[in-house]
């Protein structure tokens, strides 16, 4: 028989991955799903986009590219660092791959050695501990609750600070809880990675422009220049532009870390597709309007959400800042009884429960290191969120 590597061992499937597939199954089943469970916007790509990709095609770009992206998406990247960010980054300093996802997955894989630790403050989107993980590293959780807008704050961040540290996870506007840091929580940050130059930030810059105008966006290499060299700044284009599927990320930091970067991807996937390069440049070279567009949808669903959740008993909800998901804290239903008897005891019960009784799609908050909590996204059409609101009341309101 096939033995795996004790290396699987280590990780799990993606648990939002898995609670979707879930939902897939219940619906191709014939069971009426809503499924809130992805964070893919439901917009179609802007058509400008979709031309440029086309007309890559139709130009013969469908080779092999430079591993590190091409000259002119780099380029269009480095115009984006210093237009949207006030950073400056050359062309040794940036890096195009398949994703946000796998600029993480390049970064950690390159810095992370047996036993370094990685400080993943919590709640905290599902793949980052376990890419460290996967790596030899161990991820480090620092546990951030509502009272402070489940921001870390730079004391809890200190105390986990040891000699193993090598790198700081940080993720503004964050998935699952919309948490935005300001540039003033990135100034005190800066203060306590100043004197460790051996420590990397990476910062997870890829809601950035699904902002809801409370806490202006900001990233630590734009307010703190001199740290340039000990900050790993990604984004991509998958959630602001609703190109999920296009699958390419883009990130900017130290020369030598790059360089080991791009050595990782030329073994692995080699360059992020030509057809998908093509469309970035145009997406990034092509203005914010669509952009602002879907920001003021996802804003109008996030304040109808809201007003929906206000009126249901026992949800705990803190207003999102940023991105596109509610992050709920059901405690209050928990050991609550259901018509026929069942026991929600826990988290996963209730997750459960809402799916097989009102055929309503979330994930549960342990994948994202808290609990009991239920992420719900709403990236999902209007009248999907309209109804998953009045099956999630009838829920609640079945609960005694
Ligand atoms: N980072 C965060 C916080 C995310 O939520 C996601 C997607 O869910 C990603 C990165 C991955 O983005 P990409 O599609 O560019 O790989």
């Amino acid at each position: 028989t096939l033995t795996l590597s004790p290396r699987m061992s280590r990780i799990q499937a993606s648990p939002t991955i898995v609670a979707m597939a879930r939902a897939n199954a219940a619906k191709a089943a014939g069971r009426p799903v809503i499924s809130l469970t992805t964070g893919e916007p439901d917009f179609d790509t802007p058509a400008h986009i979709q031309e440029a990709a086309i007309a890559a095609m139709r130009a013969g770009q469908t080779r092999y590219t430079a591993v590190d992206g091409t000259v002119e998406l780099k380029r269009a990247v480095i115009d984006k660092f210093r237009r949207e960010n006030g950073i400056e980054y050359r062309l040794d300093e940036v890096i195009v791959s398949t994703g946000a996802k796998q600029v993480i997955f390049n970064a950690i894989l390159a810095l992370i050695d047996d036993g370094d630790e990685v400080i993943v403050p919590t709640p905290a989107w599902v793949s980052y501990p376990d890419i460290v993980k996967l790596a030899g590293g161990t991820p480090v959780e620092v546990p951030t609750t509502a009272e402070t807008g489940f921001k870390p704050t730079a004391e809890a961040l200190a105390a986990a600070i040891t000699p193993r540290t090598r790198a700081i996870m940080l993720n503004s506007p964050c998935n699952p809880t919309g948490a935005v840091l300001s540039a003033e929580d990135y100034r005190a940050i800066a203060e306590l990675v100043r004197g460790r130059p051996d420590i990397l930030v990476i910062c997870d810059d890829i809601y950035e422009h699904i902002t809801f105008g409370t806490t202006e966006f900001a990233t630590l290499a734009g307010v703190c220049p001199d740290l340039k060299e000990q900050v790993l700044t990604v984004n991509g284009v998958s959630k602001s532009y609703a190109m999920t599927g296009w699958r390419l990320g883009y990130g900017g930091g130290p020369a030598p870390l790059i360089a080991a970067m791009k050595v990782l991807q030329s073994q692995s996937t080699t360059n992020a597709s030509s057809i998908s390069q093509a469309a970035a440049v145009a997406a990034l070279n092509g203005g914010l309007q669509c952009v602002e567009e879907q920001r003021q949808a996802f804003a109008r669903r996030r304040d109808m959400l809201l007003s929906r959740l206000a009126a249901m008993p026992g949800l705990q909800v803190l207003p999102p800042e940023g991105a596109f998901y509610l992050f709920i804290g059901v405690a209050e239903w928990l050991g609550a009884t259901l018509p026929d008897g069942t026991v929600v005891a826990t988290e996963a019960d209730f997750v459960d429960q809402l799916l097989e009784r009102e055929n309503l799609a979330v994930v549960g908050g342990e994948g994202f290191g808290c609990s009991p909590y239920i992420r719900l996204s709403f990236a999902a059409s209007d009248a999907d969120l309209s109804a998953a609101m009045d099956r999630l009341e009838r829920f609640v309101g079945s609960l005694t």
